[in-house]
């Protein structure tokens, strides 16, 4: 393995209404990096946090922190992005040679961050933080984050089980992010597509100790469909094949229909009411499907995904 050198490393920490928790996050963050730069694991660093559109006092806060430490960064966002879009923000004006994401609340310890850099120093431009046990969870959220990692792997999207948002990546693996086309960024599945060579650091997950949880029930919920609709189109297939069975059982129905009626069993009027409904749901069905099926790969078109991604070229 090759061993390379002390990186420069950004921090990105995203913080939406986290006035808070900030000063605690800043002090234990600080303190770590400190140790970091002492024992050369990196080189520099700076932490940027990322002010999400706030409506408490998260900027005066991060005012606070930015004139007592010549680190530290401070980006803010016009309005609420989303988690999505903070990191994406943060990522983009990262200068250094790798960058780790973690939450403002530290719920994912900081501590791991050494382990992180020494296995980007090993070799892996991606490292994850990975949560050992979810005992720190609502029963709620514990049972329908299993619920759902489990859907996106029947479904085929490609997720690491336990993988937030707290992981490491390297400079080339950042400039392909910065560089997708793509919108609706579920970022844990979607770093898989540009890399699946990592290495996993694993941590027991701690309860938030200040403020509140800023996912909302509905943000979790149009973050868990974006999780599914990004990365497959299983449910547009799904429709396809259900308008394919629908246009056979239409069409069996409509072979009972004349056979009812050539033997005299239909009731006047029946024939010419039920025959057109089955001809035409059958064969709506089957047309949307059709049509789902171009749908799909427009889709897929105009997301603009990498055909491929190079880790490395060896050559004389
Ligand atoms: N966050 C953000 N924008 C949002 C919602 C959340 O930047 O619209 C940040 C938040 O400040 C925190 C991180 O995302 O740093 C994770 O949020 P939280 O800890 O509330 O999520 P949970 O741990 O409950 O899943
Ligand atoms: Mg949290």
């Amino acid at each position: 393995m090759t061993d390379r050198k002390p990186p420069f490393l950004s921090l990105i920490v995203p913080a939406y209404n986290e006035q808070e928790v900030l000063p605690s996050t800043h002090a234990r963050l600080a303190r770590i990096l400190a140790a970091c730069l002492l024992d050369k694991s990196v080189s520099g660093y700076e932490i940027i946090y990322v002010n999400d559109g706030s409506k408490d006092d998260t900027r005066a806060v991060l005012r606070k922190i930015f004139n007592t430490d010549e680190h530290v960064r401070i980006i803010e966002l016009r309005r609420n992005f989303g988690l999505q879009g903070a990191l994406s923000a943060g990522l983009f004006s990262a200068k250094g040679d790798v960058a780790i994401t973690i939450d403002a609340d530290l719920q994912d310890p900081p501590e791991k961050m050494p382990e992180m850099i020494q296995r980007y120093r090993e070799g892996y431009d991606l490292v994850l933080g990975v949560r050992s046990d979810r005992s720190t969870d609502t029963p709620f959220k514990r049972a329908t984050a299993q619920m759902y990692y489990k859907l996106l792997k029947n479904l085929g999207v490609n997720i690491v089980e336990h993988h937030g948002d707290y992981r490491l990546m390297a400079r080339p693996l950042i400039d392909e992010y910065n560089n997708l086309y793509e919108r609706n960024r579920f970022m844990r599945a979607l770093i898989l597509e540009l890399d699946d060579h990592y290495a996993v650091v694993t941590y027991k997950r701690e309860a938030r100790t200040l403020g509140t949880t800023k996912f909302s029930l509905s943000k979790m919920l149009s973050f868990s469909i974006d999780g599914v609709v990004s990365f497959t189109y299983s449910p547009l297939r799904f429709v396809s094949i259900l308008g394919l069975i629908m246009c056979v059982l239409s069409i069996s129905g409509v072979v009972w229909i004349i056979v009812c009626k050539a033997m005299g069993h239909a009731i006047p009027g029946w024939t010419s009411t039920v025959l057109p409904i089955f001809i035409f749901s059958g064969i709506q069905t089957l047309i949307l499907g059709i049509v789902g099926e171009y749908i799909g790969r427009l889709y897929t078109e105009a997301k603009h995904r990498p055909l491929f991604s190079i880790r490395r070229e060896d050559r004389h």
